[in-house]
């Protein structure tokens, strides 16, 4: 199990692809189900040993993208990954078509098989140079973006390193800097506009070809949203607009306060405290014991977990020369272990790695019983239930990570949360709305942004900067270009995780840790409605669903004195 001493070769795909197609004749031709059961079982062994290997390979070239071997394995596997995914849709195909579900259910639960329909609709020859079209659009988009190189105090700076401007204590360089960023934006709004414009209009086309109304329609398919339609959806989006926004806006008066200043202007918003937020103590080193005691302290699992984990190499933590940005968790079907890869500095963000992704760990972890390996994760909003809920989980020992400013750190972190879900939500309608009307113009567009931005975020005030009033906002969110629709999850994920937060941190329920457990265990073989039942939490598309726990939320908010924190 041990990440450094895992073997690495490049499979033979030749090989593979005459395996894969032996089990596929073999699981097409059976006509008892112990033979379709033992094709699908070396089908999956196969399948979950190669892809054991391009994780590992993905994950040692994340680690230093220096290191010439695993570059070109990169490179392999980018190239390549594609043909074996070519030769994957096949053997799905035959086992969905299979008439002996009952038995291959040992090896793919119920929700794995749903997900290999939606993948099989989606495989449709005529959509193949409208993904390319699009996939070259995406490539466009993140380029523009790359290529911001803003003169900003003597500097020329990309836009992720005009942030810590953008959150400067002082406010005529956090509005300098704000308006340098958008300044970017408005430069480029003319091909902002026509990428958006060519995604929309090539989306639309991909939905039509494979049947579907508009593209809002067929997102429902392709992020495997099982057991919740648009119309549930709209309801869950009135809700967080009719409950959340006031709170928001109650939190946003609270923050002008702290921060001295009648009103907020839209450049003010980053910047939750006078002081700056709560900093982690200790060295890197000192954060990890620290955790290690934590998840002692939690449960025997959490415990025996990170220490196997530590033991294992099975963490990369700190950033260092030639490392890719970011954080994930993913997990290696070959070792049945987890691998959380970060970028320690020095901030809050380092002890929201130690929680956030280990819950991600413990989650895929205790659902490596399942033998597809790829489905110890459940879909992806079910997914992030475990992740954020870690986050409140570990409340109640944070003063290790954060000694005094432990008070400032919680507020931070519940209030974030709660600003968050409007934010999201005006994403996901956003994209609603476009989608279902493909023939808007992108002024109309922008008009639509800023609609919906005055709803959902009444505390933006744009009245010193024209190109925001006029709604170009969006184009800074990654999302709405490259991964259309992927915002709503990370939102359902918040509002169930802040279940648990009220569970653990206000009603100290003594089954919260069984039924967190028991959805972790459960993993990838049930689907989130499911999963909401395993865990006796309350779904977020009923009437009224979230009303419980915003009153907590609400009321923890106002019992402390945030004036009082900021010091
Ligand atoms: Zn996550």
């Amino acid at each position: 199990m041990d990440f450094k001493e895992a073997p690495y070769t490049r499979p033979d795909f030749d090989q593979i692809k005459t395996s894969l197609a032996t089990y596929t004749t073999a699981l097409k031709g059976a006509d008892d189900p112990d033979t379709a059961l033992a094709a699908a079982t070396a089908a999956n062994q196969l399948i979950n040993d190669y892809t054991s290997q391009a994780m590992l390979a993905q994950i040692r070239h994340s680690i230093d993208t220096n290191d010439e071997f695993y570059n070109k394995e990169d490179d392999y596997w980018n190239t390549n990954g594609p043909l074996y995914e070519n030769e994957e849709r096949k053997y799905k195909a035959a086992v969905v078509a299979s008439p002996y579900q009952e038995v291959l259910g040992q090896i793919y639960p119920k929700p794995d098989i749903m997900s290999m329909q939606n993948d099989l609709k989606m495989a449709n020859e005529a959509i193949i140079p409208l993904q390319q079209k699009n996939n070259a659009l995406v490539s466009e988009y993140a380029k523009l973006v790359a290529s911001a190189q803003i003169d900003f105090q003597g500097e020329t700076l990309t836009l992720a390193q005009l942030g810590p401007y953008r959150e400067s204590a002082d406010r005529a360089t956090r509005k300098a800097a704000t308006e340098a960023y958008w300044g970017f934006f408005a430069d480029h709004e003319a091909d902002f506009d026509r990428i958006y414009d060519d995604m929309v209009k090539v989306r639309t086309e991909i939905a039509h070809t494979l049947g579907y109304p508009d593209y809002s329609a067929l997102s429902y398919v392709y992020m495997n949203r099982f057991g919740y339609d648009e119309p549930m959806v709209a309801q869950y989006r009135k809700t967080v607009l009719e409950k959340v926004v006031p709170l928001t806006q109650k939190q946003y008066t609270k923050q002008a306060k702290r921060l001295g200043l009648a009103k907020l202007a839209y450049y003010d918003l980053p910047v939750a405290f006078k002081s700056g937020n709560a900093k982690p103590t200790g060295t890197p080193d000192e954060l990890v014991a620290t955790a290690q005691q934590m998840y002692n302290d939690l449960s025997p699992e959490t415990g025996d977990l990170f220490a196997l984990m530590v033991k294992n190499h099975l963490f990369d933590l700190l950033a260092k020369k030639g490392k890719q940005s970011g954080g994930y968790c993913e997990y290696i079907p070959s070792l049945q272990a987890p691998f959380i890869f970060a970028n320690f500095n020095g901030t809050s963000g380092d002890v929201d790695v130690l929680t956030h992704e280990f819950g991600h760990a413990f989650q895929t972890y205790s659902s490596r019983w399942i033998k597809d390996g790829l489905s110890t994760f459940p879909t992806f909003e079910a997914a992030e239930i475990f992740s954020m809920s870690m986050e409140f989980i570990t409340y109640p020992w944070m003063k290790g990570f954060f000694g005094a400013a432990e008070e400032k750190y919680k507020y931070n972190h519940l209030e974030a949360a709660l600003e968050f879900l409007p934010y999201g939500i005006l994403v996901d309608h956003f994209q609603h709305e476009i989608y279902t009307h493909p023939e808007w113009t992108p002024a109309e567009r922008k008009a639509c942004w800023r609609d919906l931005e005055k709803q959902y975020n009444p505390e933006r005030d744009y009245s010193e900067n024209e190109a925001l009033e006029r709604g170009i906002y969006f184009f800074r969110q990654g999302h709405i270009f490259e991964s259309p629709f992927y915002y709503l999850d990370y939102t359902i994920a918040q509002v169930l995780a802040y279940q648990f937060w009220k569970r653990f941190n206000v009603d100290h329920d003594p089954q919260a840790w069984t039924d967190y457990t028991t959805m972790a265990k459960a993993g990838g073989s049930q689907t989130l409605m499911e999963l909401i039942q395993t865990g006796h939490l309350a779904s977020p598309f009923e009437p009224g669903a979230l009303d419980d726990t915003l009153t907590a939320i609400s009321q923890a908010l106002d019992g402390v004195d945030d004036q009082a924190l900021d010091k």
